[in-house]
């Protein structure tokens, strides 16, 4: 898997079992969204070794397309920690953040963000750095259970 630094030039691999065993957590989210017949996608965020904020994604559920697993995630979070701000916190997702789940991000100025499968329709990185510049991007982390989720959510609606 590889770890973007934005601040560094290059690119530098970073394999951690912490982020493996929490991108777990991520998933296991996932399948609750799956369970209820919504897009596979879970998302969690871990502040010093805790989980602060869980979501999956709940669009049809709430009849709102903002109801994305970053966006619970961060909400819950930040009811957590009392603040708007996320510094020194993790999002783990289960597939690369929209534009939307990349701009709410921005303005958490969350330290990292680790997502699993990457998704080129929808994912926010074809279209440029909507990130934070303070926040640093692990990508491809448990890619294929990630993406093999949602591709038989789909394969099942055919
Ligand atoms: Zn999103």
């Amino acid at each position: 898997m590889r770890v973007y630094h934005f601040e560094e030039s290059g690119a530098e691999f970073n394999d951690t079992d912490v982020d493996v065993s929490y991108m777990r957590e991520a998933i296991k989210l996932a399948q609750k969204a799956f369970d209820a017949d919504e897009v596979p996608i879970g998302a969690i965020v871990v502040s010093q070794g805790k989980i602060i904020g869980k979501g999956y994604n709940l669009t049809e559920r709430l009849h709102d397309v903002t109801a994305h697993a970053e966006m619970q995630a961060f909400t819950a979070a930040s009811n957590f920690v009392g603040g708007k701000y996320l510094k020194d916190c993790t999002l783990y997702v289960t597939v690369e953040p929209c534009v939307m789940c990349a701009g709410a991000s921005y303005w958490t100025q969350i330290s990292r963000i680790v997502y699993g499968a990457s998704d080129e329709k929808r994912g926010s990185s074809k279209y440029g750095k909507l990130y934070h510049p303070k926040t640093e991007i692990v990508s491809g982390v448990l890619a294929e259970e990630c993406g093999d989720l949602i591709k038989s959510f789909f394969r099942n609606k055919r």
